[in-house]
């Protein structure tokens, strides 16, 4: 039911997604919004009949044959550059006119469109190598099937990666096109998941797409192998670095991996009984959500060519499965059990503080390598420049003390941030950043400036984090009381 409801909502976004396009369609014009007699029927019954022309002339559609269009005119301009460099994209210093369409907004909608940016670049790389490789599967339809576990009980110790692919070390994507109905699926998709985000003061898409540029350096830091290496693999980063599926699906993972978070911790779910919290066994219950609803969405009969250019065959289907719930299941890091199992796990994967031993099972280190790499993913502000700390921190207090005033939790984040922090540095990113550099995975500048800006930052919030606490209870509690004043309104926003 919520899906339908999005699914509705997504053919506004796509609207306003269609007119940022940089790549226009075959058949649509520069300047021009064209869209289909679907679309303008909703419009229509939106009332918003004036917004739309019919197009003169028919266009013809792959597999539709000729069809009806229209155009819509919104004087929409926006600077398409600032896409194109990752980092800057993320700034709010752009300035447009926003459509009337925009369910999403202009930030959401520029950081929808570099996720899809991304994940292109993979499919491209996915196209390129399944040209190469000739397949020992056979190429199977596979639907969508009942699950009876949840996915928390689907977690593996180690997943079977497929052997290193020395072809994947000189993949060329220049010139590759994915089809355009691929494209727009995943534009769809991506912009659908971004509404399903709700827009709390840290859990909110904007997190996700940090993580996302998180993962994404991590992933070119992976140490590749030269040629001539190919035949005798040492490293087990390199069945990640070989494989775009398993990188498209790990960037996927955590595109999507707070979706429909409710901007209250687990534990707080966990208090409230709620309905949620009981469907997934008390385990992991924001991310089992998350991870259900991003799947459940994939599976979608839009999404049939998005999934084809993913994935061909059984196995590859479940291999990226297996990736987004392992990723997905790993950013809940306050499960002691998880934490216990991932914790026995390390030792064995990488035993007496040395990479690369002969006789480990690469697939286990390679599991591991991947499950720190979307932690670290997730929690990047704690190892990144300190103003990029503070900004995220800050939202993080924000989204608590908001739990805390509404009741939700009845102990006031405001007694225990400066020594949580300090607690979470010494129990979390410093032995993550650790182990970022003991994998052997990554190139040392990567490691060595993950580590430097955590040091960097613990020691900072040793110094100052006391009066920071105090100057954000005060600026929060400000923000509260402005929200409040203006009415229920501004709280359901
Ligand atoms: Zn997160």
């Amino acid at each position: 039911m919520i899906v339908r409801l999005l699914r509705h909502k997504s053919s506004f976004s796509r609207l306003t997604l269609t007119n940022f396009s940089f790549r226009m369609e075959s058949t649509g014009q520069r300047g021009k919004i064209q869209i289909s007699q679907d679309t303008a029927d909703l419009l229509v019954a939106a009332g918003k009949m004036s917004w739309i022309a019919p197009r003169e002339e028919r266009v013809v559609a792959k597999g539709k044959g000729e069809m009806q269009t229209f155009w819509v005119n919104i004087g929409t301009t926006i600077d398409v550059s600032a896409f194109q460099d990752g980092m800057g994209s993320l700034d709010d210093s752009l300035s447009y006119e926003e459509g009337p369409f925009s369910t999403l907004s202009p930030k959401t909608t520029r950081l929808v469109l570099w996720n899809v940016e991304i994940l292109l670049d993979m499919l491209r790389q996915i196209h390129v190598l399944r040209g190469k490789t000739t397949s020992t599967f056979r190429e199977i339809i596979v639907r969508s099937e009942e699950r009876h576990t949840t996915a928390y009980d689907e977690v593996e110790d180690v997943i079977q990666f497929p052997p290193y692919n020395g072809q994947a070390a000189e993949i060329d994507t220049d010139g590759v096109e994915i089809k355009p109905e691929v494209e727009q699926q995943l534009e769809d998709f991506i912009s659908t998941i971004a509404s399903m985000y709700i827009e709390n003061p840290f859990h909110d898409f904007a997190h996700a797409s940090h993580a996302t540029m998180g993962v994404v350096k991590l992933l070119s830091s992976l140490v590749k192998a030269k040629p001539g290496e190919y035949s005798d693999v040492q490293n087990a980063s390199y069945l990640i670095a070989s494989n775009p599926l398993v990188q498209f699906a790990m960037v996927l993972s955590v595109i999507c991996h707070d979706v429909d978070h409710p901007g209250a911790s687990n534990a707080i779910l966990l208090s409230e009984k709620s309905r949620m919290a009981s469907v997934y066994g008390y385990k992991s219950v924001a991310e089992q959500n998350s991870l259900d609803l991003t799947w459940d969405l994939l599976m979608d009969d839009n999404y049939a060519e998005l999934r084809a250019a993913i994935y061909r065959t059984e196995e590859e289907k479940q291999l990226f499965r297996q990736v987004l719930v392992n990723s997905v299941i790993s950013t809940d890091l306050f499960d002691q059990r998880l934490k216990d199992r991932f914790e026995s796990r390390w030792k064995v994967g990488f035993p007496n503080e040395s990479h690369g031993d002969q006789g480990t099972s690469k697939n286990l280190q390679a599991t591991l390598i991947m499950e720190t790499m979307v932690q670290a993913a997730d929690i990047a502000h704690t190892m990144q420049h300190w103003q990029v700390y503070r900004k995220w921190n800050l939202r993080l207090f924000e989204e608590m003390y908001q739990g805390f005033v509404d009741g939700r939790t009845s102990s006031d984040p405001s007694d225990f941030w400066f020594e949580g922090e300090l607690q979470f540095y010494n129990n979390y990113t410093l032995p993550l950043v650790r182990r970022l550099r003991q994998s052997g995975a990554f190139v040392t500048a990567s490691t060595d400036s993950h580590q430097d800006y955590a040091e960097q930052n613990k020691r900072q919030w040793e110094n100052k984090g006391k009066d920071i606490v105090a100057e954000m209870v005060d600026a929060t509690r400000a923000k509260i009381t402005a929200r409040m004043k203006e009415g229920p309104h501004g709280l359901d926003e």
